[in-house]
């Protein structure tokens, strides 16, 4: 790989862990350990991304290489590289969990590439210092869906890590997939993953929890130094200015999720990204009928603490922790309270501009926020699926009677029968409202639907579809993973030979593991 330009800044700049075995231990004064991936048995390339590899400086004839599958897979070290575990800290589930770490990722290097840094990092290579009592391994199912996710949400224009390549291990991995006593083994797999730099808001934690301030000081500068050079000013106001923008691009890309119906599943401190990019794909999913309660993740189950309707809160207690972790530099709460408290009204702002161009209004007026929560509610009413309901919205036009228009909605509803009666009447008194605010917006009915199905997608990866690539995977066929991840390149484009996509959740996939039921087990 000829053009692989080396340059690793985080292993040069930042402590590193005096101790190089590979056995688990609680780290002090050091950001990360080196360490080697285990090498697989038996590799084999299932897919990799061109566009990907070409982003990093691997061209399309490379990525066929011995050499793209021995990286890639753990199997060898590149040259004038030293393979390194992060070590950091987190909140899960609301609950202080102490040092975490990189237990199953290790970062291989960093490369520059066109101005662009990048670190590549595997998943599921292996123990690291930081495995616990796990196997640093992960199975070919979860791999399968990271891989799809990560490049279906960045064609949709949602900031997120991407993916490299997706290879089989040889080796089999024993999981309990739903924790219940039932453990069995399946196949083992490796995604490459790529972001500017894999460093979270636990990073952070990890350092004040131990009061390491001089490497949190150290560990902040780095962190603007490389990552948001834009900032200046004197040492406190540039560790304030670094707070908002990670609180700013945070609540950017919760609103992109919010647009989309993605669910996150586990937004626990470890996996928020200090770039805000999507990070750490476990047991998300697609909402499918809207329902702002809905989790996929069976752990969260009771609480729902990380419900789709609960992510922007959520998000913001993510920032609290961040606001504590970098408070002993700042010293005084005010400041940081304030950033906090603008994350979000600025949020619920953004959202309402966010979620009337959803519905093709791009002027604001003022019973907007009825629009808004009318459409909520009435949308539960009875399961009604939120991308095919806001992608056939923009085929209404502003002439169209209240009927006509149900009638154009009208495949998003699960359960058809249903919609009679006072829920009917709802659906007549709410299009009755939106039809007359059509008609005050100026765009043309053409115009408008451009606009909106530029923003509502037509394909998303729901659940169903990616258990239906990994079963197929599972049995040694790897089109689907091919056709699914060329048909989400393009999830904004009209594509006639995908229509079965553009389809509800079929009913085997209600309550199937996999599609609308998943556990942290991967
Ligand atoms: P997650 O909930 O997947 O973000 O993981 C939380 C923590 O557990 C992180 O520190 C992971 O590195 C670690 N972890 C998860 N699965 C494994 C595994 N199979 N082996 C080692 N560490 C793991
Ligand atoms: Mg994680």
């Amino acid at each position: 790989m000829k053009n692989l330009k080396i340059n690793n800044r985080f292993t040069a700049e930042l402590p590193a862990d005096p101790n190089e075995t590979n056995e688990t231990r609680q780290v002090s004064n050091a950001v990360f350990s080196y360490v080697n991936p285990t090498k697989p048995s038996n590799p084999k390339l299932i897919h990799a991304s061109k566009e990907v590899a070409e982003l990093v400086g691997i061209s399309k004839d490379e990525i066929k290489s011995e050499a793209f599958l021995n990286t890639f897979s753990g199997k060898e070290i590149l040259p004038e590289t030293r393979p390194y575990a992060m070590c950091y800290a987190g909140h899960q589930f609301g609950n202080w969990a102490g040092q975490l770490g990189d237990g199953r990722a290790i970062n291989l290097t960093e490369v520059e590439h066109n101005n662009d840094f990048f670190t590549l990092q595997l998943k599921g290579a292996g123990k690291t210092p930081y495995s616990r009592t796990a196997d640093g391994l992960a199975v070919l199912r979860s791999s399968v869906r990271e891989y799809l996710c990560a490049e279906a949400m960045y064609h949709l224009g949602v900031p997120t890590t991407r993916s490299l390549s997706l290879m089989l291990s040889g080796d089999l991995v024993l999981r309990d997939i739903l924790y219940n006593g039932n453990p069995a083994y399946e196949k083992g797999a490796i995604v490459c993953r790529v972001a500017p730099s894999f460093i979270r808001f636990g990073s952070f934690e990890m350092l004040t929890a131990r009061n390491e301030l001089k490497n949190l000081k150290d560990f902040t500068e780095y962190n603007i130094k490389h990552y948001f050079p834009e900032i200046k000013g004197e040492p406190k106001e540039q560790y304030l200015q670094f707070f908002k923008t990670v609180a700013d691009k945070t609540r950017e890309m919760i609103l992109h999720w919010q647009r989309v119906g993605f669910v996150h599943g586990v937004m626990n401190t470890d996996n928020m990204s200090i770039h805000g990019v999507t990070i750490d794909y476990g047991p998300y999913g697609w909402l499918e009928n809207y329902d702002p309660n809905w989790t996929p993740n069976t752990t969260d189950s009771q609480n729902r603490r990380y419900r789709f309707g609960n992510q922007p809160q959520i998000a913001q207690w993510n920032l609290y922790q961040l606001a504590n972790a970098l408070y002993p530099l700042i010293n005084e709460a005010e400041p940081l309270e304030k950033i906090l408290e603008s994350f979000f009204t600025d949020f619920e702002s953004d959202y309402k501009t966010m979620f009337l161009s959803k519905l093709g209004v791009f002027t604001l007026s003022k019973n907007d926020d009825k629009l808004i929560t009318a459409l909520e509610t009435v949308l539960q009413l009875s399961e009604t699926d939120m991308t095919i309901f806001f992608r056939n919205l923009s085929t209404i036009q502003k002439i169209d009677s209240v009927e006509t228009a149900i009638e154009k909605i009208k495949n998003s509803f699960y359960i058809p029968e249903e919609i009679s009666g006072d829920i009917l009447d709802s659906w007549k008194k709410w299009f009755a409202v939106y039809l007359e605010r059509l008609k005050t917006e100026e765009l043309s009915d053409e115009n408008r639907s451009e606009k909106m199905n530029a923003i509502n997608p037509k394909y998303v990866l729901r659940n169903y579809m990616s258990q239906l690539a990994i079963d197929a995977a599972d049995q040694g066929d790897y089109s689907l993973i091919d056709e699914l991840y060329l048909l989400l390149q393009k999830p904004y484009d009209e594509q006639p030979e995908y229509e079965k996509w553009f389809a509800k959740r079929p009913d085997w996939a209600r309550s199937k593991v996999g599609c609308s039921m998943l556990s942290c087990s991967s």
